[in-house]
């Protein structure tokens, strides 16, 4: 039998949608799988979502629906998105299935039974975001991973001993150098697991959107026991049935378990001390790769920066992302994503790069041969150019092979573009198009050589691409007249296979080339997404703080009870203004007379703001003001125009302002 290769993506948490960061991990993994398995080995691919926990039941709560219907929904649309863009898991599973959940409680009972479980009573603080015991003291104490308040908790708990694994992880890490990459993580767990282990609570009683503890259901498993007991339950482990622990024997230990370094601890620490409490073998490989910046920025929820495969998709297509992502990012660091370089990329390497060649070796075979693939002249009769692609040609393979096979998407494909550059100079050097218009013998014999030449080149680049960009790849393939690239066994590649006097499909251009407009599609459909769309989250502000004007904290209008339409908004001018003076009103606590300038103006201004801010440190400030609003005396003082300001309930005002500078005088519309 074949080879085995087991490779997993981390699996999803349903409190957001999928985005491209999701994306970029599900790619990488797809590409390393589509390239095991046309290099022959049996490969199985896992990927799924992660669906209990204290978030989602509030989440779901917040959205109207019962957990199960939140994450159904949720978890259909990463499975959806994957389906869309190809992605080729063996395996979808859900952390809700009943076989994972049946699954999960043998494996507690297995842990329990080896010793590795007691019982024992919890006080701290946790973070719900993280669902994670922090070490901080005092209730609302921010969490050191997210910042966000952390919550007293007292209660029984059942332990794992992961203090009795401190040297067995070290032994682990030390041994087997590879076990975690990069080096840069490895040596952040080893730190980490050096400091001290601490024995690790594994359940909540405190709500119930969970698996239940075998014989004691008051108590649900730690999600990240639930979570990290996907990779082996979805293959089989703590099955009764005969086939699924034969499929468990022989996929695991996973080959390669892909996580973004967020997650390093879990899968390095815990998930190892698990699997060898319980034991198992643990995987031989944890990579850990960076995140996914949107214009210097971690794309996250609460940032509003996501960008959705699906704009992508609909502009450009699976392939463009997929090229992008991997030939952008140095793997393992973060990398940034930007539309402009997005579709820079696309047409260098993708419209201008492999597009153009395989178009113009395709046409001039078809126009030239009769779309039959040239007979090459005798090798005597060759010339150095001729041969110096065949030379590129052979390197590219070995290096690209090794390059990829350490993960080094970025560098690998870098090397295999440097062959299409290399018949790109070739073609131009050698000028096919002049020799094609004559009819001697050697001109044609000349001729069928450097389309011969080209043509094996573009196989060979085309066939070490196709993990990356299987769609195009497998166009050009069959344009090749090769017929279905997924049988080409790639262990097999070298120079000089490409069949003489075969007949080419229909030629077609793959990438058509990108024109300015879509960037500005991609950001005007990523725009209008995240104005129309309320996501199902986790994150969902509670009702938002409404913004009023003051003058004297009173909202100065009512709110209706009906919407207003886009013109009712428009007669509110609302616009930037810069305060020059600011002072205390006479036997008012309340107020401040402001003097604020608008650019062509400056007004005077009462404002019910004394008691959020002193006088001074408004001087120079930029406020929003509703400049349209009739007059008014305020204290004998005629107030000209109204500051925006929040007005929490109970809380003082807190002026409405920018992030970014605004020049004065700027219409917010
Ligand atoms: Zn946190």
């Amino acid at each position: 039998m074949n080879k085995k290769f087991y490779i997993t993506t981390p699996i999803y948490y349903v409190n957001a949608r999928p985005h491209i960061g999701h994306a970029y991990t599900t790619i990488a993994c797809d590409t390393i799988a589509r390239r095991q398995r046309m290099m022959g080995a049996d490969t199985f691919f896992l990927t799924g979502t992660d669906e209990h926990g204290q978030k989602i039941e509030r989440a779901a709560q917040a959205a109207g629906k019962t957990p199960q219907e939140f994450t159904d929904e949720v978890s259909a649309q990463f499975r959806a998105l994957w389906n869309r863009m190809g992605i080729t898991y063996d395996d979808y599973i859900r952390t809700t299935d009943e076989r994972h959940i049946k699954r999960v409680q043998v494996l507690f009972q297995h842990l329990r039974d080896n010793g590795y479980i007691y019982k024992g009573t919890y006080t701290g603080q946790y973070c719900v975001f993280d669902e994670l015991y922090v070490d901080v003291v005092g209730a609302g104490a921010p969490c050191p991973e997210c910042g966000r308040p952390t919550e007293t908790v007292k209660e029984e708990n059942y332990f794992f001993k992961l203090s009795a694994f401190q040297d067995k992880l070290l032994q682990l890490y030390t041994g087997r150098p590879d076990f975690i990459r990069p080096d840069t993580r490895r040596n952040e767990v080893m730190s980490f697991v050096r400091s001290g282990l601490r024995d690790l609570s594994i359940s909540r009683s405190t709500f119930s959107w969970g698996i239940p503890v075998p014989d004691d259901p008051k108590h649900v498993i730690y999600v990240w026991l639930d979570a990290l007991a996907n990779y082996i339950t979805a293959i089989g482990y703590g099955s009764t049935h005969e086939g699924a622990q034969e499929a468990f024997r022989r996929y695991w230990p996973a080959d390669l378990q892909m996580i973004g370094k967020e997650i390093v601890r879990f899968h390095c620490v815990y998930w190892p001390a698990f699997l060898m409490a319980a034991g198992l073998p643990v995987p031989k490989s944890i990579v850990a790769h960076g995140w996914l910046l949107f214009e210097e920025s971690k794309m996250s929820k609460s940032r509003g920066n996501i960008v959705r495969a699906e704009t992508i998709l609909d502009v450009l297509g699976a392939d463009a992302l997929r090229y992008f992502l991997l030939r952008e990012i140095v793997f393992g660091q973060d990398g940034s994503f930007s539309f402009d370089a997005l579709v820079q990329r696309y047409n260098s390497d993708l419209a201008n790069g492999l597009g153009n060649l395989a178009s113009r070796t395709l046409t001039m075979i078809t126009r030239y041969f009769r779309g039959e693939v040239p007979y090459p002249a005798a090798a005597v009769s060759q010339k150095a150019g001729d041969n110096a692609v065949a030379e590129t040609a052979r390197t590219v393979i070995t290096d690209y092979g090794d390059l990829i096979d350490q993960y080094q998407f970025s560098r690998a494909l870098e090397v295999a573009w440097s062959l299409v550059a290399a018949v790109d100079k070739y073609i131009v050097e050698n000028e096919p198009w002049a020799l094609g218009e004559k009819q001697d013998e050697e001109s044609r014999s000349r001729l069928a050589t450097i389309l011969y030449t080209s043509a094996e080149a573009l196989r060979i680049v085309t066939a070490l691409a196709h993990p990356v960009i299987p769609d195009a790849t497998s166009r050009i393939w069959a344009q090749l007249g090769l017929g279905d690239i997924r049988k080409f066994p790639l262990s097999d590649l070298k120079w000089g296979q490409l069949q003489l006097g075969a007949k080419l499909g229909k030629v077609e251009p793959v990438f058509p080339r990108a024109d300015k407009s879509a960037i500005e599609r991609m950001q005007n459909m990523e725009e209008q997404q995240r104005s129309t769309v309320v996501a199902p989250q986790a994150e969902q502000p509670a009702a938002p703080t409404p913004l009023v004007a003051t003058p004297a904290g009173k909202p100065a209008v009512s709110a209706p009870d009906g919407k207003i339409s886009i013109d009712d908004f428009a007669k509110v001018e609302l616009r930037v203004g810069q305060v020059k003076t600011a002072e205390k009103v006479k036997g008012a606590d309340k107020l401040l007379r402001l003097e604020v300038d608008l650019g062509t103006e400056v007004r005077q201004v009462v404002a019910g703001i004394a008691e959020s801010y002193a006088p001074e440190v408004l001087i120079g400030r930029k406020v929003v003001i509703v400049a349209n609003l009739a007059p008014r005396k305020l204290r004998g003082l005629e107030s000209n125009g109204m500051i925006v300001a929040a007005s929490p309930e109970g809380g003082k005002a807190i002026l409405a302002s920018f992030l970014e500078d605004v020049p004065i005088g700027t219409r917010l519309k």
